[in-house]
This record gives C-alpha cells, structure tokens and sequence, in this order.
C-alpha cells in the first residue's frame, strides 16, 4: 500500500503521516518552500522524518522549493506580506492567511509525484491530505468539492491516472479530532506523542526561535484541541503554558458568547448564559408529558429522558434524576439571600436551574428544577 502526502510540519499533515503509517501505508512526503514567515516548520518536518527513522521506519521525504514562482503572489503569509492577525479564525479577516491558489499548486505537484511513484513502483497510490471542517468552513480551496473536481480534472488531463486515487480522511472532523486520532495512531506505532508534537508548529508568525505568540487563530485553534484532550502542547510558546491556554480559552469564551447572542432567543440567552430564571407555569416544557429527550440548548448535551421527568406542581420542567451520562455539574448558590445548589451544563457551562431535596423518595428524593429555556426536547418517533 502506497501513500503521498504533503507534510507542512503543521499538527494535521503529521497526525495524517501518523495515520497512514499505522495502516500500514508506505508514505512519501513533500514539504514545500514557498517563502512563508514559518519555514520553520519545514525544518520540524525533517525532526520528525528522523525521528521516525530512528524508530526504524523509513518515509521517503522531499523538500520542493517554490520560492521564485509564489514570489509572484500577494499575502501577509509570505516573506514581506503583513503582519498576521491575531484573534479567533472566524472573527477575523481571513483572507489575510490565504495565499493564492496554494491547495492548487501543491495537490498539482503532489499528483505528479504520485504518478511517478506508480510508474516507477508499479502500484497504485493514495493520495491522502489532511483537510478539516475547520479549514473548509474559511478557504474556498479546502473545501470537499474543489478536491473533486481536482481529481476529476487530473484525470481528464494524465495518463494513468486509475492509479492515483484522493483522500480526505479528516475532511468531517475537527482539530481535536485530528489530535485524538493521531494519539491513537501514535500509540499502535509505539511512538512518543509528546516528541513528535514537540517537533511540529502551528503559527504563521513564530519569532526568531521559532516560537509562536499563542495568539492567532491557528494558535489558539490548537491550544484548544490539545486542552481537549488533556494534553499540554509538547511546544515552547512565547509565554508559558499557563498564559497561553488562558488567553485561548478568553478569546473562545468571547467566540462562543456573539455565536450564544445570535442564535439564542433573549430569554434563552438570560437563562443559560446569564443565571436566570423563567417565570413558572410560563416555559414550554413544565406540562410536556410526551417520551422524549430533553437536550441542552446551547450545545444539545443529552441531560434528561422523559421518563425521568415527574409532575411536581411547581411550574418550572421537574426530573428526579439526570441522564447516566449528563454529568452535571453542581455549585453552590448563595444569591437571593437562600442558599441553594445550583445546576449547570457539564459540557458548556450553561445555567439549568437549580436542585432540591423534596423529590419523589423512591428515585433518591432529588428535584432537579430546570428552565424550559436551558433545554431543547425532541420527541421519541414512534
Ligand atoms: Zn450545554
């Protein structure tokens, strides 16, 4: 089994690497030169190349250099461009990390290469690149559909071309899904995570020793997944790993909020978001009696079933327990001069209401008392 990929030095080729060589793929890879501020990474791509032949496992590794012919292009990525922007992806300009026609030019060469490789070898190749949701969201040329119709012009235009086949392995998952997937291919190749995401970079702009601020969107896009999964980035940041997720997690926090205020009613958003409460006998779920699930309504967390719920006079949606798998979190709540257990979303933090102890006894004699404005139910099909 035969596979070409580009590999940036970035997380997603690496992770992508990782993958194919636990399936067993013989990999050749291409890093590019093209003048970008973060040739650096190309120097992290050759570390990991030798750390795997350290390890005993050869992959074939190019550096193609495209400097002359990208010198021709406009973008703050590029040596002379301006400065990258700081902040989350979407909130900021993207076009300012967008370099001309990239994906097009790379993928061009990479089938070259591949149908070479099939030539020489007599076999049929892969090729595999690591596009993500994340990425296809923001540039028109990671997007699923320019990949195939690349693929279709490629093989109107060459020879051979049944040999030469293109994957898009991550192109539904995210990030951190990228990350737990190469945890997991790291692990069946009996390789060392930590060294290997010590030896890749993420950011446009790392200073002079190759550090990177922490503080644009492919940084902070990064810090996050590695939080998700409970690692601590292997990388050496400008600040230490403390500040840095802090300052990832302030700018998603404010991310999350503008995407909260948009999509949730008023009464949704002052619930959940700002501790609230409806007025009884007013929400939408205190008299629904029909079997279903009762889902968080700012990130669709399973917190109730139906059968769970119970009739308890009191106006507001009432169960006397939570799903196994809700996790709810509990805090103390002292305000309104009462002191009470206050209940909120495991998953996003969302305000739920509040639980008592006077609940039916035969189920524990808990009474979690939840807005119907924390909660979306979706009825069971019969
Ligand atoms: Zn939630």
């Amino acid at each position: 089994m035969r596979a070409a990929m580009s590999l940036s030095g970035g997380m997603d080729s690496t992770a992508l690497l990782m993958r194919l060589l636990a399936d067993g793929y013989s990999v050749s890879c291409i890093s590019f030169i093209y003048g970008q501020k973060h040739s650096v990474e190309v120097q992290k791509a050759q570390a990991n190349i030798a750390y795997l032949a350290r390890n005993g496992i050869e992959v074939e590794h190019r550096v193609v250099d495209l400097t002359s012919a990208m010198e021709l292009f406009e973008s703050n990525l590029l040596k002379g461009g301006a400065d990258v922007p700081e902040g989350h992806y979407e909130e900021q300009q993207m076009k300012a990390t967008v370099v001309p026609n990239r994906n097009a030019i790379f993928s061009s060469i990479l089938y070259g290469y591949a149908l070479s490789i099939a030539e020489r070898e007599g076999v049929d190749v892969k090729i595999s690149l690591g596009v993500h949701s994340g990425d296809h969201a923001i540039y028109p040329d990671c997007r699923p559909e320019f990949y195939t119709s690349l693929e279709h012009a490629f093989a109107v235009g060459n020879w051979d071309s049944e040999k030469i086949q293109f994957e898009l392995p991550y192109i539904d998952g995210d990030k951190t899904d990228i990350l737990r997937d190469a945890q997991e291919s790291i692990a069946q190749l009996e390789l060392d995570f930590t060294e290997i995401f010590g030896n890749t970079i993420t950011s446009y702009n790392p200073d002079e020793d190759g550090r990177s601020s922490g503080k644009s969107g492919s940084d902070i896009e990064r810090v996050l997944a590695f939080h998700a999964i409970g690692e601590i980035d292997p990388i050496e940041y400008q600040n230490s790993w403390e500040v840095v997720l802090e300052h990832a997690l302030s700018i998603e926090r404010i991310h999350k909020d503008d995407e909260y205020r948009e999509r949730l009613t008023n009464q949704q958003y002052y619930v959940t978001r700002q501790s609230g409460t409806e007025q009884a006998f007013t929400g939408l779920y205190w008299d629904e009696k029909r079997a279903g699930e009762y889902r968080c309504i700012c990130c669709d967390h399973l917190l109730f079933t139906s059968e769970m719920k119970f009739d308890s006079g009191c106006g507001w949606p009432s169960f006397h327990s939570e799903h196994p798998d809700a996790g709810i979190n509990r805090i103390q709540d002292f305000t309104h001069g009462m002191v009470r257990t206050e209940v909120r979303c495991e998953r996003c933090d969302a305000h739920l209401g509040h639980i008592f102890n006077d609940g039916p006894t035969r189920f524990g004699g808990q009474r979690y008392c939840i807005n119907s404005a924390s909660m979306n139910f979706e009825v069971n099909e019969e």
